[in-house]
């Protein structure tokens, strides 16, 4: 059966994944770009390069300013980042809770090899297999943890044919 994701009007979705998994491509799918704040185009914004890991932390101050701008306007946002780590998903959900907005938390728990696979299959750039690796290892632990967090609602798309087969509402 597809999975239904019926959202809130306003929320905030947190895509939550290791790199590889799919999670800008779902986005684009799914949403409009102007809905989509990518830690990559921000890097790129503030840099010139998606790549530049140096430009984490400016990079992550600007998108994190126009989420809480966007929110704070009633705009339904979505976080194309990997959010694997427990701090980084603590940021957007104190900053959306005084703002009154669900978080929805869409995880893509999907097995190492698809995850390698998809990075592989990538056009231009590919992220180092060791990174890719090392995100998964913190995706197990996030995906244990994601119930206590403070999430409106959980989805965890766990296989190619479920990603593929997603529908997602706004609800009126
Ligand atoms: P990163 O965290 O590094 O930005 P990502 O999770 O955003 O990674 P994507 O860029 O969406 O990953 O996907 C990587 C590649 O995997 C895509 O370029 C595409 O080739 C392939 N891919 C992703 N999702 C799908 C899908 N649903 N069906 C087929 N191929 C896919
Ligand atoms: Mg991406």
């Amino acid at each position: 059966m597809a999975t239904s994701i019926e959202l809130p009007p306003g929320a905030l979705v947190l895509l939550i994944g290791p790199s590889g998994a799919g999670k800008s491509t779902f986005a684009s799918r799914h949403f409009y770009a102007r809905q989509i704040l990518s830690s990559d185009a921000y890097r790129e914004i503030v840099s010139g390069d998606p790549a530049d890991q140096s430009a984490t932390a400016q990079a992550f101050r600007r998108l994190h300013r126009e989420c809480h701008a966007r929110l704070a306007q009633g705009e339904l946002t979505v976080i194309d980042a990997t959010n694997v780590l427990f701090s980084a998903r603590q940021r957007f959900l104190t900053m959306a809770a005084p703002l009154d907005r669900a978080v929805v938390a869409i995880a893509f728990d999907l097995p190492l090899e698809r995850c390698l696979a998809w990075n592989a299959a990538r056009p231009g750039r590919s992220v180092p297999t060791s990174i890719v690796r090392r995100h998964w290892v913190f995706m197990q632990r996030a995906l244990q943890h994601l119930p206590e967090e403070g999430f409106a609602s959980i989805v965890v798309l766990r296989s190619a044919d479920e990603v593929a087969g997603c529908v997602v509402r706004v609800a009126p």
